[in-house]
């Protein structure tokens, strides 16, 4: 196949745009997709610094490149944010991680800071799967979400960024309708707006697919690990990884699935749905942080609680 704008031979075919992109026009593409993207959202309107969650698999490491190219047309300050999280499991998934991400602050330049959880919290996702009768997802999500937060206020950071791609957000949209999830649904948008004591929060590769940032990572010689988390096989439950496959298997059917489910979904269902009852929103009294539902602590104060003061009573 030929490259739809120069002839020279196409790399990706683009099914829904109708489209076969050779390296050089594919990487044109793609940026200015998500700069689009950027500006029809207006996720970086107002914003001074960003912090970038960066775990160093393919859809971090890509989000910083291409964000790093778009803070410096915009003069918006950068920082990355990586966490340790511990997991290991003979693997050394964390430590890879970390090296991952690191290789790509240096390469770009990029201030980081890296967070790591056992020394910062007393835990460890590892120590939690087996600890906490929580599935370890959920306690990882958590930990990440309140870590990222923390970490970007402390940066002097106004919006964080996460890798988020089509797929996530595809699978979250079909699955928060399979559950009726209406809070969920509601909530879930390429911009939460800066309320409540959380800072703004944006997902600039929502409508890029995995196929996107992976072919952008290796086309742009992106370091990136390739390994998966050896906890992999427990996120979300067999229901949500039926529900992602099935939806991959639509997008092979029909080119475009994902976007038009996602993109119809923000731009047409969801403004709907701006009357929906927020939570009603606490302040922690060990961390100070915002806590759901007026509760006294916070979910990860909560569990860190529960992590740390298991292990003191039964260190084994
Ligand atoms: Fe965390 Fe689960 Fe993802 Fe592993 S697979 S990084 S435990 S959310
Ligand atoms: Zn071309
Ligand atoms: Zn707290």
């Amino acid at each position: 196949m030929r490259c739809t704008k120069c002839n020279n031979p196409a790399i990706i075919k683009i099914g829904y745009a109708n489209l076969y992109l050779c390296n050089k026009h594919f990487i044109e593409w793609f940026e200015n997709r998500i700069e689009k993207t950027i500006d029809k959202y207006h996720m970086l309107d107002g914003t001074k610094k960003l912090a970038i969650a960066v775990s160093g698999g393919k859809d971090s490491t890509t989000l910083l490149h291409v964000m790093n190219n778009i803070a410096l047309k915009k003069g918006i300050d950068l920082v990355g944010i990586t966490i340790d999280l511990g997991i290991d499991m003979g693997k050394k998934y964390s430590s890879n991680s970390v090296d991952f991400a690191v290789k790509n602050y240096e390469m770009l330049g990029i201030k980081y800071k890296i967070i790591k959880i056992k020394e910062e919290y007393g835990f460890t996702i590892d120590e939690a799967r087996f600890k906490i009768r929580r599935p370890v997802c959920s306690t990882c999500g958590l930990t990440k979400r309140y870590v990222l937060e923390k970490a970007a206020k402390e940066e002097g950071a106004d919006t964080l960024a996460t890798g988020h791609n089509l797929n996530d957000i595809s699978q979250y949209v079909l699955t928060g309708y399979y559950n009726g999830d209406i809070l969920s649904l509601a909530r879930l948008s390429p911009v939460s707006p800066a309320e409540n004591g959380y800072i703004k929060k944006i997902k600039p590769l929502f409508l890029s697919s995995e196929k996107e940032t992976m072919t952008y990572a290796i086309v742009k010689q992106i370091p990136f690990l390739y390994q998966s988390c050896p906890h992999t096989f427990r996120v979300g439950g067999e229901t949500q990884d039926k529900i992602r496959r099935s939806i991959e298997e639509m997008e092979d059917k029909i080119p475009g699935f994902m976007v038009s489910l996602v993109q119809n979904f923000e731009d047409k269902f969801r403004p709907l749905m701006a009357d929906i009852p927020k939570l009603t929103l606490g302040k922690c009294k060990i961390c100070g942080m915002p806590t759901n539902n007026n509760r006294d602590i916070c979910s990860f104060c909560a569990t860190r609680l529960k992590l740390t003061v298991k292990a003191h009573e039964n260190p084994t």
